[in-house]
C-alpha cells in the first residue's frame, strides 16, 4: 500500500510542518517540536535539509501566480529547514490552530506565529492546509524509509 495516500486517519492523521529558514537561524526549532510534543502529537519523520528551489516550485505550485512568489522561494531557499511529519487526531486543522494565521500581525498570541515573528514574509514555520495538502507535501519532502509507525507508551492517556 502507498502508505502516503491511503489509511491516515483518524489519530492515525498525518500533516507536514517545516520550521523555515528563519526559524532555524532564530533557535526556535526546539520550541516548535516542544509544543507539538506537549500537545499530545506523536512524531513519525523528521530532518534538516536544504531545500532544492525544484522542491520549493513543487511544494508552493499554487502560489506561483503571487507577486510574492519568487521572494517565498528565495526565503525558503536561503539556508537549512527542519522537515517533520506529526500523527494524531485532526492533526491537520490542530496544527493550523498552533500556528496562527499566515499574517504573524493576524495570529493571536500563544500561536507560535502569534509569539515568534512579525512579518509574513518571515513567518518562521509552515504547516499543511488540508489533508490532501498534507499527503501531497508529506511524499515530497520524505520517502517512506524515514517515516516511523511507532507504538507510544502514552497513548491511553492521550486517547481514551
Ligand atoms: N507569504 C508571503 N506574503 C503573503 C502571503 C504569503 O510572503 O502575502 C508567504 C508566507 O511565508 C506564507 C507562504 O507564503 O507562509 C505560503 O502562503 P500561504 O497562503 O500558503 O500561507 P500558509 O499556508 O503558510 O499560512
Ligand atoms: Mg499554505
Amino acid at each position: 500500500a502507498n502508505i502516503f495516500k491511503t489509511g491516515w486517519t483518524g489519530t492515525n492523521e498525518r500533516t507536514f510542518i517545516a520550521v523555515k529558514p528563519d526559524g532555524v537561524q532564530r533557535r526556535l526549532v526546539g520550541e516548535i517540536i516542544l509544543r507539538f510534543e506537549r500537545k499530545g502529537f506523536k512524531l513519525v519523520g523528521m530532518k534538516l535539509l536544504q531545500a532544492s528551489e525544484e522542491q520549493l516550485r513543487q511544494h508552493y505550485r499554487d502560489l506561483r501566480e503571487k507577486p510574492f512568489y519568487g521572494g517565498l522561494i528565495k526565503y525558503m531557499s536561503s539556508g537549512p529547514i527542519v522537515a517533520m511529519v506529526w500523527q494524531g487526531l485532526d492533526v491537520v486543522k490542530a496544527a493550523r490552530k498552533m500556528l496562527g494565521e499566515t499574517n504573524p500581525a493576524d495570529s493571536l498570541p500563544g500561536t507560535i506565529r502569534g509569539d515568534y515573528c512579525i512579518e509574513v514574509s518571515r513567518n518562521v514555520i509552515h504547516g499543511s492546509d488540508s489533508v490532501e495538502s498534507a499527503q501531497r507535501e508529506i511524499s515530497l519532502w520524505f520517502n517512506h524509509h524515514e517515516l516511523f509507525c511507532w507504538e507510544e507508551c502514552n497513548e491511553h492517556w492521550i486517547y481514551a
